[in-house]
C-alpha cells in the first residue's frame, strides 16, 4: 500500500513541477512514507530523519504514512520534521511548498501513479480499515475505509493491460469489504469486472479478512480466467479465545 501511495505522490509532485533526484542527499525535499507495523520500521524512520537532517540542515523533511498521526513519534523527532502529512491528504503538500494547486484531485486515489515497474502494478481499490483488531494501528493511522469507484479501478486496469503489464494486483487493507461508493458493486463483482478486462495478464488481490470471504467471492474466484489460484488469508490464530481477544470476529470453525 505504501509503495502504491509513494507512486502517486511521486507523479503528483512531478505534475506540479518538481523533479526527482537519484541521491537523497541531493534533494531539497525528502518525503519518508512511513510504516508503523513493527518497531524496526519505526526505528528506520528515526534513523533516516537523523541521517539526512544531519547531512543537510536545509533539507525539508516530510513524514507521510502510518507514523504521521502518532503523537509519540512527533514528540520524538518533531524538531527535525518540517511537515506531517496524512496519506489521504497528500495534495496538502502543495500549500507547504507555496505552490498553487495546478492539478487538483478530489481524492488522492484518483492521482495517476508513476509505476516503478513496467511488468507489475498495484491498483489500490480503497484505503483504511473499520475492523479495529486489538493489536493493529491501521484504523487509527490510516483512518476508516474509503473505496474508489469501480469504473475508475477498471479504467486503471484497462490502461495497464493495454500497456502490457503482466501482473496486476488489486490492493486495500481489506479488499473483500469493498463497496462501490455510488453503485451496488461488491468485491466479488469488481473482481469479475477486472477479470473480464481484455489482455494477457495475471490478476491478484490482497489482503482479505477471513470474516468477509463470502461464498460469492469463492465462486467468483473459481470462475475467473486471469485470477491466479492464490488467496492470501491471514487467519492469525486457530484458537477461538485468542481470536476473540484479537477482535477478529470469526472462529476456527468458520
Ligand atoms: Fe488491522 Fe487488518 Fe485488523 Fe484492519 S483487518 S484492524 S488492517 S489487522
Amino acid at each position: 500500500m505504501n509503495e502504491a501511495d509513494s507512486q502517486r505522490m511521486s507523479s503528483f509532485l512531478k505534475e506540479n513541477g518538481l523533479q526527482s533526484v537519484k541521491n537523497a542527499t541531493d534533494a531539497s525535499l525528502l518525503i519518508i512514507n512511513t510504516c508503523g507495523v513493527r518497531q524496526a520500521a519505526e526505528d528506520r524512520t528515526y534513523s533516516l530523519v537523523k541521517k539526512y537532517k544531519d547531512k543537510n540542515k536545509d533539507i525539508k523533511i516530510v513524514i507521510m504514512g502510518c507514523l504521521a498521526k502518532r503523537k509519540d513519534v512527533k514528540e520524538k523527532i518533531g524538531q527535525k520534521v518540517d511537515l506531517w502529512l496524512e496519506t489521504t491528504k497528500m495534495q496538502d503538500i502543495l500549500s507547504f511548498l507555496n505552490k498553487d494547486k495546478q492539478i487538483n484531485y478530489n481524492d488522492y486515489l484518483d492521482i495517476k501513479p508513476e509505476y516503478s515497474s513496467n511488468f507489475t502494478a498495484f491498483v489500490p481499490i480503497g484505503n483504511g480499515c473499520n475492523n479495529f483488531c486489538t493489536y493493529c494501528v491501521v484504523p487509527y493511522a490510516r483512518g476508516r475505509e474509503i473505496y474508489r469507484k469501480a469504473q475508475d479501478i477498471i479504467l486503471e486496469v484497462e490502461q495497464l493491460a493495454r500497456k502490457g503489464f503482466k501482473e496486476i494486483t488489486l490492493i486495500a487493507q481489506n479488499v473483500n469489504s469493498y463497496r462501490d461508493p455510488e453503485k451496488d458493486i461488491n468485491f466479488a463483482q469488481l473482481l469479475k469486472m477486472a477479470d473480464n478486462v481484455e489482455g494477457n495478464f495475471w490478476l491478484r488481490f490482497f489482503t482479505s479478512h477471513p470474516k468477509d470471504v463470502s461464498d460469492e467471492l469463492i465462486q467468483t474466484m473459481a470462475s475467473c480466467q486471469k485470477l491466479c489460484a492464490h488467496l492470501h488469508l491471514p487467519v492469525q490464530a486457530g484458537d477461538d479465545e485468542i481470536l476473540r481477544q484479537m477482535n477478529r470476529k470469526y472462529t476456527s470453525g468458520h
